[in-house]
């Protein structure tokens, strides 16, 4: 990823991808204090850019560090950013992270950095669909408790998991791998959220302590301008048995049909099809920044029916 042409917007100012280096002594290398985002470009504009800044901004925060650029600043240098690689179809790794002035455990003293990176990018990234479906295998690691760390942060650090999951999934020959929180209910995968469809409702994880995807809320609001039931709970993994359809979403992922989970299988039912062609309209939509925000379709509804 180092050796291409285009550029990256560092610290304010746009330079040459090949100059964007950090040095060896930065603090997030050592101790994972980097938080990032990944965002999709379609159509030439970022799918939730306010929302995925507005993440960013608070996954520093639950690591008691302020990024000193406002939302609206980090939504301008993403737009320029995307505009100078003159990117139609992309994928966009905004990264903050504590710089090299001292190194030791404690971060007081380093600079904070912001860089935000975009490529061309066509497709999925992370998890290719499958004809039937990915295939998935259960976790060892388990998403920390709240009294461990802050899950809901999208942080460097919080990865160490997700990464050598996702590489013990495909050295056994699988896509990817569920992680159960720590309670042992569902929680997510190593890169995306996860659904279930049982008895005709959409059933997904309450997030505690775990990534609060945007794609997640997309699809909550896209299941609710249909009518659909979606019920956010607690989810047991036994419940895999009941699903008749299971997906995975993420910004980098989409909608991903699972066709197995270990042993059980899954075909590509109708919910899920129903919500990958919702999404991929979705996306390609000018005005969809507020869509599927907690509550949305709900209170539109319930306005409707008053
Ligand atoms: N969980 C994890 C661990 C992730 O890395 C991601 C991808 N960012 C998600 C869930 C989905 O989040 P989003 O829909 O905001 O991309």
């Amino acid at each position: 990823m180092a050796d291409r042409d285009g550029s990256i917007w560092c610290d304010g100012a746009l330079i040459s991808w090949r100059e964007a280096k950090t040095h060896v002594l930065t603090h997030a290398l050592h101790y994972g204090s980097a938080v990032l985002e990944g965002e999709r470009v379609y159509e030439g504009r970022v799918f939730r850019l306010a929302a995925h800044s507005a993440r960013l901004i608070n996954s520093a925060r639950l690591l008691d560090y302020e990024l000193p650029w406002t939302r609206e600043e980090i939504d301008a240098a993403t737009r320029a950013v995307v505009k100078a690689n003159d990117l139609t179809s992309g994928y966009v790794r905004p990264i903050a992270w504590r710089g090299s002035e001292v190194m030791g455990v404690s971060a007081i003293g380093t600079t904070v950095h912001l860089a935000i990176a975009p490529w061309a990018q066509e497709g999925r990234l992370s998890v290719q669909v499958k004809p039937g479906g990915i295939r998935v295998t259960m976790a060892k690691y388990r998403r920390p408790a709240p009294e461990v760390a802050p899950g809901e942060a999208k942080a460097a650090g919080l990865y160490i998991i997700c990464g050598i999951e996702k590489d013990r999934a495909l050295k056994a020959g699988f896509d990817d791998a569920l992680m159960l929180d720590w309670k042992g209910r569902l929680a997510e995968s190593t890169g995306a959220n996860i659904f279930l469809a049982i008895g005709g409702k959409l059933v997904t994880p309450k997030v505690e302590n775990f990534l609060d995807g945007i794609t997640r809320r997309a699809v909550i609001g896209m299941a609710e301008r249909r009518g659909w039931t979606v019920e956010e709970r607690a989810v047991a993994p036994q419940e895999l048995d009941d699903a008749s359809e299971v997906f995975l979403c993420g910004t980098a992922a989409e909608i991903v049909p699972v066709g197995a989970v270990d042993a059980r299988h899954y075909q590509i039912g109708p919910m899920t099809r129903t919500l990958m062609a919702d999404y991929a309209e979705l996306v390609r939509q000018p005005d969809c920044e507020g869509f599927g925000e907690s509550g949305h379709f709900a209170q539109l509804a319930r306005a409707k029916a008053a």
